[in-house]
């Protein structure tokens, strides 16, 4: 007991010193970052989506990202939320997210990467909830329409080009890419060796998933033509590219990268192939193309009986290529909050003055 005493006083001493020590705050010690954010009080504390009830962050330039399993992020900024992706309820084979879709009540746009259930499956409930203007390529619309949702919000976009779409404070620019396409005889290796180590789902839950499929579509074109790419920019020129599937770069993607140069931040999915030798892969071939500053990754969750995609492997190789990247991964809804004014475009306007 004596001891334990001696430990908590201990570590408050150290709590108490470390915070008044501006040379600790300097080297960025981990507790410190987190304590200032939370005393700051800046709206980039709460593990709690602006989409259900959570606060703006408290400068409009400051853009909140908060990861929900998947490649579901919200955007949060300048009183405009942008939801990439809607899968929210996943049912019980996966970790809860800690909301359900019915929590989501506001948003003002919905970008759909593609089609599949997983990106797709609570779209059309919190568009119709929300009022929000849901984007997606023909074969995800296709499906989006014949569902619970006012067609009016709904807008097709193929990403060959030509498709800006102007909201208030930012645009999106949709870019066709491509779905992910990982080796059958890998993927087959690795969910037969899940199949004999884990628990089999229960007819429940088999029923389960079975509802939420039918809110997606397993339409074969979602590979080819049904896989966009989102280019979002703030009036400012701060810039994030939203990949949702681990596929190859088109020539769509290339072109458009040409033409911009960088991004700030890449929301990118982890390629399915399970080994990290091809997932490293395909994750330098997304950053030698987006060029981003910081790197997210997406797509690395599981369900209970999964296996987690590891988005070290891939941080480290990519790090080992550009030493200047920063690479991030947090926990579900936690945010990451970014000051928009430093952007690539303002920096480089300033390198040209
Ligand atoms: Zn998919």
């Amino acid at each position: 007991m004596g001891r334990e005493v001696g430990w908590i006083a201990a570590v408050i001493a150290v709590i108490g010193l470390s915070c008044s020590n501006p040379m600790t705050a300097r080297i960025g010690d981990p507790r410190l970052m987190r304590q200032a954010i939370v005393d700051q009080g800046s709206g980039c504390e709460a593990a709690k989506l602006v989409s259900t009830g959570g606060a703006f962050p408290k400068n409009p330039k400051t853009l909140a990202i908060r990861w929900t399993g998947y490649t579901n992020y919200e955007i949060a900024f300048n009183g405009q939320i942008l939801l990439l992706d809607a899968h929210f309820d996943r049912g019980s084979m996966y970790p809860p997210l800690g909301f359900t879709a019915a929590d989501v009540k506001r948003a003002n746009v919905i970008l759909l990467g593609h089609g599949h259930l997983d990106h797709m499956s609570d779209a059309a409930s919190v568009g119709a909830r929300t009022g929000a203007v849901v984007v997606g390529a023909p074969v995800t619309t296709d499906k989006l329409k014949t569902q619970a949702i006012d067609t009016r919000q709904i807008r097709t976009v193929t990403g060959r080009g030509g498709e800006l779409l102007e909201f208030a404070g930012f645009n999106v620019e949709p870019i066709l890419g491509r779905h992910g396409e990982p080796p059958k005889n890998v993927t087959e290796a690795f969910d037969n060796a899940l199949k004999a180590t884990t628990p089999a789902p229960t007819k429940e839950q088999i029923a389960e998933r079975n509802k939420i499929r039918e809110r997606g579509t397993n339409d074969p074109r979602v590979v080819s033509e049904g896989t966009i790419a989102f280019l979002i920019t703030l009036d400012n020129g701060f810039r994030i590219m939203f990949r949702d599937s681990g596929g190859v770069i088109t020539d769509y993607e290339k072109a458009a990268m040409q033409r911009i140069g960088r991004v700030d931040v890449a929301l990118v999915a982890v390629s399915a192939a399970y080994l990290h030798t091809l997932t490293v892969q395909r994750a330098l071939e997304h950053m030698r193309a987006y060029k981003p500053d910081v790197y997210i990754p997406g797509h690395h969750d599981a369900p209970f009986n999964g296996l987690w995609r590891s988005t070290e492997p891939l941080f480290q190789a990519l790090k080992d290529e550009n030493p200047h990247l920063v690479t991030v991964s947090r926990g579900y809804r936690e945010p990451l909050c970014f000051d928009t004014e430093n952007n690539i475009q303002r920096r480089q306007g300033a390198d040209m003055r």
